[in-house]
């Protein structure tokens, strides 16, 4: 019998096959984490635990199986709390491990060779994450519209090491209105990075077909991610994009998602509920993806964003 292939989650390694409907981007909680780390004061950790285990789960009865959740370095990431939460609210939750940065790195970080943080990368990867046997399923790296910054790219680089030594694939935030998701495949080839284990994250932030054809063309898997995050691309954009993608036969590299964060302190909670009502866990499965078929998207390509291309991402 050949190995069946397995994804590492909070619970514990699972079969490929078994990941089932995957919301493949949502965050259960994302903290500045020099201020949480600073000034917990300010934070009611009672809260975003009841409203995690709250999102989860509206998210589990409509059949949701997995999520993955890309919090790393600088979202404040707690092992721990994903895993009880994802534990009591009964879905299978793969973490990451990476740096989330547009810009900069600590000095920490700057100081040392890049091997040194593929280090801290595998150590996730192979031993556990923070004193846990909890192990990352993927990688986590970004480039924002400051570009590949001296920083940025060490990150990428590492990612790249980190994904070549243990076969775990990378997930990048990308800002397609400044060709990121490209620039940060021409350093993926550099590091001769297999393109089907990356998956280039907010590309349905662009409506651009010039754009995405040109990144699909470099091979990787895209994230039409941020469903409810209409301020930067209306979900009509959206969904133009998805269904016409679909038409062109792009539905096993493409990943519907919404980037939810079950609570995030980058702004006054109640100006984010005001600018995006619809940012949140179950906008993708109550509305999206009905507006979807209606659009002309069939039920076999839905299957394919949401249950097969997952395993294949991950397990690959
Ligand atoms: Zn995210």
């Amino acid at each position: 019998m050949p190995r069946v292939a397995q994804v590492e989650t909070t619970a514990g390694p699972v079969d490929a096959g078994d990941l089932g409907l995957t919301l493949i981007h949502e965050h259960l909680r994302v903290r500045s984490e020099s201020v949480a780390r600073a000034f917990p004061r300010i934070y009611d950790e009672e809260h975003e635990r009841t409203r995690a285990l709250d999102w989860v789960s509206q998210a589990v009865a409509r059949g949701v199986r997995t999520i993955c959740d890309p919090s790393v370095m600088e979202h404040d990431r707690d092992v721990r709390l994903q895993a009880e939460v994802a534990g009591e609210a009964g879905v299978q939750l793969v973490v990451a491990t990476g740096i989330y940065t547009y810009h900069y790195l600590p000095e920490h970080f700057r100081n040392r060779e890049i091997e040194y943080m593929v280090d801290q990368f595998v150590s996730d990867i192979e031993e556990g994450i923070q004193g846990t046997d909890i192990k990352a399923g993927f990688i986590k790296c970004c480039t924002d519209a400051q570009g590949v910054t001296e920083d940025v790219e060490k990150v990428l680089r590492a990612a790249a090491r980190a994904s070549k030594q243990t076969g775990r694939p990378i997930m990048t935030h990308s800002h397609p209105a400044s060709g990121a998701g490209v620039a940060q495949m021409g350093i993926f080839n550099e590091e001769e990075v297999d393109p089907q284990k990356v998956l280039i994250g907010h590309t349905g932030d662009t409506d651009s077909m010039n754009y995405i054809e040109t990144l699909l063309g470099m091979g990787p898997f895209i994230g039409m991610d941020r469903y409810g995050l209409d301020i930067l691309l209306p979900t009509e954009r959206r969904n133009w994009t998805v269904t016409e993608l679909c038409d062109r036969g792009y539905a096993d590299r493409m990943f519907l998602s919404q980037d939810a964060c079950c609570t995030i302190d980058w702004y006054p909670e109640e100006l984010l509920r005001e600018a995006a009502p619809n940012w949140n866990m179950t906008y993708l499965l109550d509305d999206v993806i009905p507006a979807l078929k209606e659009s002309g998207v069939t039920d076999d390509q839905i299957k394919t964003m949401m249950e097969d291309n997952p395993p294949r991402w991950l397990a690959g």
